[in-house]
C-alpha cells in the first residue's frame, strides 16, 4: 500500500484557474518524498487538498489507505501537515499550543507527549515563553512538532525551507531525516532542485496541474 494516492486528482478554483488537471502519483511507504514544481504548479493546492482545507474538483486521494472523502476521519488522523505560513495564536506558549492540539485529536497523556515534542524539536527552554516571541527558525521548528502531536505516519511540509537562511535549512533537513529514519514518510514540496536532490528518495514533478516526472531521485538527477 503506498502512503499516499492520488488519482486524477483536479481542482478548479472559483474563478475559473484550473490548478489541477489530473494528478495520479503515489508515495511509497517509508521515502521521503518530493513534489517539486515552478510557482503556480499546484503544489500547495495539492497539500491543502491533503490537509482538508480544499475541496478537491474530481479524482480521489487516499492517506495510508484511507480515501479521503469515504474515511476523513482515519485519513485525517494519518496526516500532519506543516504549512507554508507560520500562523499561532500569539499569546500562546509552545508548550500550550502543543497541548490544544494533543487535545483537539484526543492524544493521551497530551502534557507528557508536548513535553516530549518539544524536547525533540530544541524548544525546551522556550516551554512557557509566548508564541510571538520565538524567532522564525522556532516557528518553524514549533509547527513541526505540533504537525507531529498525534504521531501521524505521513508528515508533509510545503516548502519547509522557504525564506530559511542555511543553518535552519540544515536543522531541518536533519530533523525531517530523522523522522524518517523513525518510520514516518516525508513529504516535501520545494521549489529547489538542490533540497530535493539531497534530502528526497524519489520526486515528482509536476507543471501547470499535471504531473511531468515520477522518478528515484538517482534516475531523475542523472538524466539531468
Ligand atoms: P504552487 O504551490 O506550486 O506555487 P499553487 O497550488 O499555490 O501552486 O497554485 C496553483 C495555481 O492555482 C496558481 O495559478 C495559483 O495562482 C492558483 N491559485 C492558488 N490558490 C488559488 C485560490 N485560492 N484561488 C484562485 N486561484 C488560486
Ligand atoms: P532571529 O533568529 O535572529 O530572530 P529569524 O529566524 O526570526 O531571526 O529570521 C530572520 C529573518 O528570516 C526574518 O526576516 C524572518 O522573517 C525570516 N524567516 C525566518 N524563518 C522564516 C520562515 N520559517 N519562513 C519565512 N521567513 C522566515
Amino acid at each position: 500500500d503506498a502512503a499516499i494516492s492520488l488519482r486524477d486528482l483536479s481542482k478548479t478554483y472559483a474563478g475559473g484557474k484550473q490548478a489541477l488537471r489530473g494528478i495520479s502519483l503515489d508515495v511509497p511507504r517509508g521515502q521521503i518524498f518530493g513534489l517539486l514544481g515552478p510557482n503556480g504548479a499546484g503544489k500547495s493546492t495539492t497539500i491543502n487538498i491533503l490537509a482538508g482545507m480544499v475541496n478537491k474538483t474530481g479524482g480521489t486521494a487516499e492517506i495510508w489507505g484511507f480515501d479521503l472523502d469515504r474515511d476523513p476521519r482515519n485519513a485525517k488522523a494519518s496526516i500532519g501537515i506543516v504549512p507554508q505560513e507560520i500562523l499561532f495564536d500569539p499569546f500562546f506558549t509552545p508548550f500550550e499550543t502543543l497541548e490544544n492540539q494533543a487535545g483537539l485529536y484526543g492524544v493521551p497523556k497530551a502534557k507528557r507527549r508536548s513535553d516530549a515534542l518539544l524536547a525533540a524539536v530544541h524548544l525546551t527552554d522556550k516551554r512557557d515563553a509566548y508564541a510571538r516571541s520565538l524567532s522564525g527558525g522556532m516557528k518553524r521548528r514549533l509547527l513541526v512538532a505540533k504537525a507531529m502531536v498525534h504521531s501521524p505516519p505521513v508528515l508533509v511540509l510545503d516548502e519547509p525551507t522557504a525564506g530559511v537562511d542555511v543553518e535552519l535549512r540544515q536543522q531541518l533537513w536533519a530533523y525531517v531525516r530523522e523522522l524518517n529514519q523513525r518510520g514516518v514518510t516525508v513529504v516535501l514540496t520545494t521549489h529547489y532542485l538542490e533540497e530535493a536532490e539531497e534530502l528526497c528518495d524519489r520526486i515528482a514533478i509536476i507543471n501547470h496541474g499535471q504531473v511531468i516526472a515520477n522518478e528515484p531521485t538517482r534516475a531523475l538527477v542523472g538524466m539531468a
